[in-house]
């Protein structure tokens, strides 16, 4: 009885709005947590795991040895891996796909690589209008490496002490 009289009073005096007003006043003057994207853009660690890359040496040659290991380790079998022996000798992929639609950016890709060439670079901001423009060839692969070959071994470099 005595609960039912204060549960009336709180509703009839809306008690419990003006707590979540002022709850929701009290967040005001605080500092903003929030940021204004694109424009802003939150702070990444070197491990993020976005678009994916093929690296090369600095001579210009593709890491890449073609030993599919990154093949057989990836969960959503979204890497797809053909190979070939050159006229020195060496074996290198003659195809290289993966299907982002597939891609669950676990990271076991470039864990698994011994020399270090398919990697997940901080790049986040791609998108596919079709499902086709989510296969990347490894071209596409290379291209990316080449083009952010950069940032890539700085953040390698930010996280070699726990590799
Ligand atoms: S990040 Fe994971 S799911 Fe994606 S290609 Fe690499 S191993 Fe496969
Ligand atoms: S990317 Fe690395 S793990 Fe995958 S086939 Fe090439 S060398 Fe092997």
């Amino acid at each position: 009885m005595i609960q039912s009289i204060r549960d009336f009073f709180r509703g009839f005096l809306l008690l419990e709005l003006l707590q979540g007003l002022a709850l929701t006043g009290s967040y005001l003057f605080r500092r903003k947590l929030t940021v204004r994207y694109p424009e802003e853009k939150a702070p990444l660690s070197p491990r993020f795991r976005g678009l994916h890359a093929l690296r090369r040496y600095p001579n210009g040659e593709e890491r890449c040895i073609g030993c599919k290991l990154c093949e057989a380790v990836c969960p959503a079998q979204a890497i797809t891996i053909e190979t070939a022996q050159r006229e020195d000798g060496t074996r290198r992929t003659t195809r290289y796909d993966i299907d982002m639609t597939k891609c669950i950016y676990c990271g076991f890709c470039e864990e698994s690589c011994p020399v270090d060439s398919i990697v997940e670079t901080a790049i986040y901001e791609y998108h596919g209008e079709t499902r086709g423009d989510l296969h990347y060839t490894k071209e596409m692969l290379l291209a990316v490496g080449d083009r952010y070959e950069e940032s890539i071994a700085r953040d390698r470099a930010k996280d070699s002490a726990y590799r």
